[in-house]
C-alpha cells in the first residue's frame, strides 16, 4: 500500500513514516518545511516540498503518485500561539485540510487518517475522557481541529470518502534509535522544555500554575509515546481499508501525571537538579486531561508499548543528548 503523509517532516509525522517504512508500506511525504525538518524524513520515503493549501501542488502529486490513503499531520499545533494568531490557525489547519480533501476527492483518494487532539474536549466533564463526551474547546487550536472533524463528517456523508480522527493526548518521547525526535521552534512543550533546562539552554522551568484542584496543584496530563501514536496510525489505515467506515479514537495511556511529577521523572532519568519557578496559569489550559483509550484498544487492537513515564522521558533524553536538528 502506498501512503501520502502530509507533515511527514514534523514530530509525530516523521515517527509515523519510520514505523510505516519498518512495516513495508510505500511512503510519500508532503511537507512545506515551515516547521518540519528535512533531516527527519526517512531516506526511503519520497519527498515533495509544498503546502497543502496549494491545490495545484496536490493535484500534481496525486497524478504522479498512486496513493491509496492519506495520513494528514500538516498543521500548526501550539496552543499559546493559536490564541494570539487565530487566523493563521484557521488558514493552515482548517483551510489547508479543506484543500487537501478537495484534491483527494477530485483524484479518487477515499481514505484519510486525521491528526486530532484532546484539545477538542476543553475542560472535561468526566475523567477518563471518552470519545462521545462534551466537546467545548478552550483554545483556538482545539477549535480548528474540532471544525475539521465536523467538516470530515459532512464530507463522508456526501462523498465516497471515509476518515478516522485520532485524538492525541500529550505526545512525548522519541524514536528508540534517537535518530529523530521532538524539535519545535519555539519549544513550548513540557518535557523538551525541561530537558533543554538540563542541557543549560534555559536557567529554569516555569510551572504554569500550582493552584489547580489537583493532587499537587499542577496540571495533570496523559503522556503517550510518539512511537505508540505512530502504530495507531497504521492500525487506523488498515481499519479504513477493512471496514470502509469513519470513526474517531482517543489515544492516551489512561494515566495522568502532574507537571511536578514529570519534572521529578526528568530529574531521576537525567540525574540533574532542575530549578523551577512558579508562574500564573497559562490561558486555555484545562486542569486535568486523561484519556479513555478503550475504544482504540478494542476496535483497532492498539496496544501501547512505551507506557512508563521513565521510558518515555529516557527516549526523549537519548534524543536530546545528541540532537541532530533543531
Ligand atoms: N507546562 C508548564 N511549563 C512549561 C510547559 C508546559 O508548566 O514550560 C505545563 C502546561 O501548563 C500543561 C502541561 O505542562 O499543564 C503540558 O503542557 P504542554 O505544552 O507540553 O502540552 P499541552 O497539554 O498544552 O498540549
Amino acid at each position: 500500500m502506498n501512503l501520502l503523509v502530509t507533515g511527514g517532516a514534523g514530530y509525530i509525522g516523521s515517527h509515523t513514516v519510520y514505523s510505516l517504512i519498518e512495516k513495508g508500506y510505500g511512503v510519500v511525504v508532503a511537507d512545506d518545511l515551515q516547521t518540519g525538518h528535512i533531516e527527519a524524513v526517512h531516506n526511503d520515503a519520497k519527498f515533495y516540498c509544498g503546502n497543502i493549501q496549494d491545490t495545484n501542488f496536490l493535484d500534481d502529486l496525486f497524478k504522479l503518485e498512486k496513493i491509496d490513503a492519506v495520513i494528514h499531520f500538516a498543521a500548526n499545533s501550539l496552543v499559546g500561539e493559536s490564541m494570539t494568531s487565530p487566523i493563521k490557525y484557521y488558514e493552515n489547519n482548517v483551510y489547508g485540510t479543506m484543500m487537501l480533501v478537495k484534491s483527494m476527492i477530485k483524484n479518487n483518494v477515499h481514505n484519510l487518517v486525521f491528526s486530532s487532539t484532546a484539545a477538542v474536549y476543553g475542560e472535561p466533564e468526566n475523567i477518563p475522557i471518552k470519545e462521545d463526551d462534551k466537546k467545548l474547546p478552550t483554545n483556538t487550536y482545539g477549535e480548528t481541529k474540532l471544525a475539521i472533524e465536523n467538516m470530515l463528517k459532512c464530507v463522508s456523508c456526501a462523498h465516497d470518502f471515509k476518515f478516522t480522527a485520532l485524538r492525541y493526548f500529550n505526545a512525548a518521547g522519541a524514536h528508540k534509535s534517537a535518530c529523530i525526535g521532538e524539535a519545535h521552534k519555539p519549544e513550548t512543550h513540557l518535557i523538551p522544555v525541561v530537558l533543554e533546562t538540563v542541557k543549560g539552554k534555559r536557567e529554569f522551568v516555569t510551572i504554569f500554575g500550582d493552584d489547580y484542584e489537583t493532587k499537587d496543584g499542577t496540571c495533570i496530563r496523559d503522556y503517550i509515546h510518539v512511537s505508540d501514536l505512530a502504530q495507531a496510525h497504521i492500525l487506523a489505515v488498515e481499519y479504513l481499508k477493512n471496514n470502509n467506515e469513519s470513526n474517531i479514537f482517543n489515544l492516551g495511556n489512561g494515566v495522568g501525571f502532574s507537571v511536578k511529577e514529570v519534572i521529578d521523572t526528568c530529574r531521576k532519568v537525567t540525574g540533574h537538579p532542575i530549578p523551577v519557578r512558579i508562574e500564573k496559569r497559562r490561558t486555555g489550559d484545562p486542569a486535568v486531561l486523561v484519556a479513555s483509550s478503550s475504544k482504540a484498544k478494542s476496535i483497532l487492537g492498539w496496544q501501547p508499548e512505551y507506557t512508563s513515564p521513565d521510558t518515555i522521558v529516557q527516549t526523549a533524553w537519548n534524543w536530546h543528548k545528541n540532537q541532530r536538528y533543531n
